[in-house]
């Protein structure tokens, strides 16, 4: 049977792989699943996200649902939404961090996570055998439009900081949402809170002319400046649908999502020990001697937030966090939520009374290096099975690919790329030569292995 759905959602071109009679298909096999129920729909500020929003909208009301439009919002926000109302579910149509060209789609469950695995196969099982449940001429939905969902939102976000204790700190923050939708939600959250608050890129633009949607550390220059000649005391970069942060600190040194969330897990077994943190097996060894200095309890996933979500849903675990800046907490809602993450950081730099360089540099350092080699998908599941011989006798974890862990805590993950024909090696360790010198012994050892067998196929 066919595939729509790759790590997060459907992606792909808009109006080449993703035309609007697509959507609306992708629509009734959603309405068809949710057995025409109450759906709340959505989307980022994408230029083809109105057309792809009508039409996913079109298909569900054939299927009989009941939808309520939102329109532009962030992710996050659509989320926790689809979460305080009565509904049976949610779709919004984003492509996230991507490319300007596409554009894409989710589907939300009644509490407004992610659906699992499982649930997808249904929706494609229902797309692909046309099981679609085509309601009666006088039974087809309706649509009304869902307004003033930022303020709820918000105050759902607020119920869990120190209002006061922001509010008296008077911090000043830059804020990049990227011409993104984040727009719509953080400025306020941080007006509400006292703070003096800077904008760029702040047009929601969906050719994003400023910068890449994806706030990597090579796009945020502009940002990390203008902290630095303000003299502020945060910037805050969001990617293209609001659910992922990064930071940079007041000295204008941007820094990667791993640090800032080993900062609030930190803080947050400080508070609650004993607690379940989850990640995926791609994060940092300063995650692990984090949650183990503070007394907490690891469990690592497979890579992609949905992993993330559903793991602590079924664990009831009330922080998670991913690398690339999302940070997931529970107690609001199991989803990344880049504004809920700079409230977070916001309420640690008040509680302790610290500039975020220096609460970045208490933590514990870890050199980085990522590679890739190139891997037909065919031939990726028996490589790693090959390369995972090498590392007998160590600790190792074999949840997405084969993480080993060697006595000076380096760490090396060896695991196939889950969109391209290639294989990731993530390595890391206390000196810059070390990590070096693995991720290149293991790169040749890899090419080997792969070359050996592609020859022996042949
Ligand atoms: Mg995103």
């Amino acid at each position: 049977m066919g595939k729509l759905f790759g790590t997060n959602g459907i992606r792909g071109v808009a109006n080449i792989e993703l035309t609007p009679e697509f959507i609306a298909k992708i629509g009734v096999a959603v309405g068809s699943y949710f057995n025409g129920g109450k759906i709340i729909a959505g989307s980022d500020g994408r230029l083809t996200s109105p057309m792809l929003l009508s039409a996913v909208i079109s298909g569900l009301i054939s299927a009989g649902c009941t939808v309520y439009n939102v329109g532009m919002a962030p992710t996050p926000t659509i989320q926790y939404t689809v979460k305080k109302n009565d509904v049976d579910g949610g779709v919004i149509i984003t492509a996230s961090h991507n490319p300007p060209k596409y554009n894409g789609i989710k589907v939300l469950g009644g509490d407004g996570v992610e659906i699992y695995r499982n649930e997808e196969d249904q929706i494609e099982k229902i797309f692909f055998e046309e099981k679609f449940r085509r309601a009666a001429w006088n039974e087809t939905g309706e649509c009304y439009g869902l307004r003033n969902i930022f303020d709820s939102y918000l105050e759902g976000v607020k119920s869990h900081l120190n209002i006061d204790l922001i509010k008296k700190a008077g911090f000043r923050v830059v804020v990049d949402p990227g011409n993104g939708v984040g727009t719509l939600c953080l400025p306020k959250l941080l007006q509400s809170l006292n703070c003096k608050v800077y904008m760029i890129n702040a047009e929601i633009d969906g050719s994003f002319p400023s910068r890449p949607p994806e706030p990597r550390p090579e796009n945020l220059n502009v940002l990390a400046e203008t902290v630095k000649s303000l003299g502020a005391d945060l910037g805050v970069a969001l990617d293209g649908d609001g659910d992922r942060s990064i930071f940079v600190d007041e000295k204008g040194t941007i820094h990667w999502g791993d640090k800032t969330f080993a900062l609030i897990t930190k803080f947050f077994l400080k508070r609650n020990p004993q607690s379940i943190i989850v990640t995926p097996v791609s994060s940092s060894s300063l995650i692990k001697e984090i949650v183990e200095t503070y007394n907490g309890k690891l469990v690592l996933t497979k890579v992609g937030s949905v992993e993330v979500s559903h793991k602590m849903k079924e664990l009831k675990a009330e922080l998670g966090g991913e690398e690339n800046g999302g940070v997931f907490y529970g107690p609001h809602i199991p989803v990344r939520d880049g504004t809920m993450t700079t409230g977070l950081i916001l309420n640690l730099m008040a509680e302790v009374k610290s500039t975020l360089s220096q609460l970045i540099s208490e933590l514990p350092y870890y050199y980085i290096m990522k590679d890739k080699v190139e891997c037909p998908h065919n031939i990726k599941g028996v490589v790693i099975d090959e390369i995972a011989k090498e590392f007998e006798g160590l600790p190792t974890e074999k949840i997405d690919g084969v993480k080993a862990y060697f006595q000076d805590k380096s760490a090396i993950l060896i695991r196939a790329s889950g969109t391209e024909p290639a294989i990731r090696i993530y390595a890391e360790g206390k000196s810059r030569e070390k990590v070096k010198k693995m991720v290149m012994q293991y790169k040749a050892l890899l090419k080997n292995l792969i070359h050996k067998m592609k020859s022996d196929k042949n």
